[in-house]
């Protein structure tokens, strides 16, 4: 790995003493933060949670997104088992039966139902909860082991069933599948923000066949948090977009234009933006079928009075690093200099430091990809000087999930984030104004 890897990895361990001290402090300060926020919160959910149920006896089926990484059978970034604890501690203590179920990557073949079991997490998930989490090996999901399981059930014990997606329906919305989990239960809980924007049996199919169906704790974190900053923002709200592709996007950068003061772009999309204002990009990533669209999108800043910030300065190189972390010769060029053999890989310098004075001056900030190739340590400067000012400001910060989200996390940033949103597709789909199909699907208040 290179030198830069290193010197961020050897940062992190001597920066370790403090960041335990800093993240209790952080801990207690967001948590109370969040409740202040949920206190006065006039735009909440206006959907029922766990807090407006009684599950005491019953059997409460909750939609969790335990889609965890995996390698060699371990789990290697728990995160989404932790952010999950909230609402089945809660269940536990109200004494229900809880009755978890979760998708696990893509299942494709059946060798694919090998390696994308559920069973670590249940291991895993024992220990955090401190009390046995019963594995339920089946292979249709719903099958004579999960009944059994599930019959067998004291108040307050854990079952997990099989990767939901061993169903082929699962992904369908299929009504088998459906039926099937929804002959579990008497309650369901959905919990899974990252899925929120498909409707599956899981999450939309079983809901529609219970009486009560309500969200979880972190389903009703993800929607107050990124709900909050686009509807009733402390001002100045600061937005940055980043990541490769502008068509991705196209409906959050209108979306979010409307609602924020600042707008700012970084990542491969700015080169597409840049060539619409006349410029030349080198090799750059462009989609040039997106011209008139990123004019549009100037003028409709300029029209509404928007600060739309785009890079000054660019990284560029002779070529898209191969493999990505390899190492790289690059120079820091204006956007008025990109020579005609050279592609933007990162923004440069100065337009690092404009974007990070933009988020010193923000009350709020929402953040979605990366503004280079950040998987490489010479292109992630502009990436680390975002995240660092994110760090470092009072403003309430939200990370969008994906790249962003993975990026914080590396750098040690993640503890300094008011939220970290658990789903990349999701926070995207509800950063564009969409309803969410596994929301949409908890009964009202
Ligand atoms: P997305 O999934 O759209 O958030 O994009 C994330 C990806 O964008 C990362 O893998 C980055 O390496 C890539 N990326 C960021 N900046 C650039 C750039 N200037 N040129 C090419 N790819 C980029």
């Amino acid at each position: 790995m290179s030198v830069g890897v290193n010197a961020l990895r050897i940062r992190c361990v001597a920066a370790c003493v403090h960041e335990q001290v800093a993240k209790w402090i952080t801990n207690v300060h967001f948590d109370l933060k969040y409740k202040i926020i949920r206190r006065f919160n006039s735009m909440g959910l206006n959907k029922k949670s766990v807090d407006d149920i009684n599950v005491a006896g019953k059997k409460v089926l909750v939609r969790c997104d335990f889609n965890v990484p995996l390698k060699d059978g371990k789990i290697t970034d728990e995160n989404r088992l932790v952010a999950a604890l909230p609402t089945i501690k809660k269940l536990i203590a109200d004494g229900g039966k809880i009755i978890l179920c979760s998708h696990l990557g893509k299942v494709k073949t059946e060798e694919d139902k090998q390696t994308k079991t559920l069973a670590p997490v249940a291991a895993r998930l024992s220990e955090l909860l401190g009390q046995e989490v019963k594995f339920a090996a089946d292979l249709e999901v719903v099958g004579p082991n999960a009944k059994a399981a599930v019959e067998a059930m004291k108040d307050g014990e854990v079952v997990l069933l099989e990767n939901t997606r061993f169903r082929a329906e699962e992904t369908k919305n299929g009504e088998a599948f459906s039926k099937d989990l929804a002959s579990l239960c008497d309650v369901f809980v959905n919990d899974a923000f990252g899925t929120a924007h498909r409707a599956h049996c899981s999450n939309v199919g079983v809901a529609s066949l219970v009486d009560t169906a309500v969200v979880g704790y972190l389903m009703q974190k993800e929607i107050d948090f990124l709900g909050n900053a686009v509807e009733t923002p402390d001002r100045p709200f600061v937005a940055i977009l980043g990541g490769a592709k502008v068509a991705d996007k196209l409906n959050v950068i209108s979306n979010l234009l409307e609602k924020c003061d600042t707008l700012i772009i970084g990542g491969g999309m700015a080169f597409t933006f840049l060539k619409a204002q006349g410029k030349e990009i080198g090799t750059s990533l462009v989609d040039d079928t997106k011209l008139d669209y990123c004019k549009e999108m100037i003028a409709k800043a300029e029209k509404l009075g928007k600060k739309l910030l785009l890079p000054v300065d660019a990284v560029v190189a002779g070529a898209f690093p191969n493999p990505i972390d390899a190492e790289i010769a690059v120079e820091n060029v204006s956007v008025d200099a990109i020579p005609a053999d050279k592609m933007g890989l990162d923004i440069g310098a100065e337009t690092a430091k404009m974007y990070a004075d933009a988020v010193k001056a923000a009350k709020t900030v929402v953040w979605n990809g990366p503004m280079g190739v950040f998987e490489n340590p010479v292109l992630a400067k502009g990436t680390i000087a975002v995240a660092k000012s994110l760090a470092e400001t009072d403003a309430t910060t939200i990370i969008g999930g994906g790249d962003s989200a993975a990026a914080v996390n590396i750098l040690g940033y993640g503890d300094k984030m008011s939220h970290i949103s658990t789903g990349g597709g999701a926070s995207l789909e509800f950063l564009e104004g969409k309803e969410l199909p596994g929301v949409a699907a908890a009964n009202d208040k």
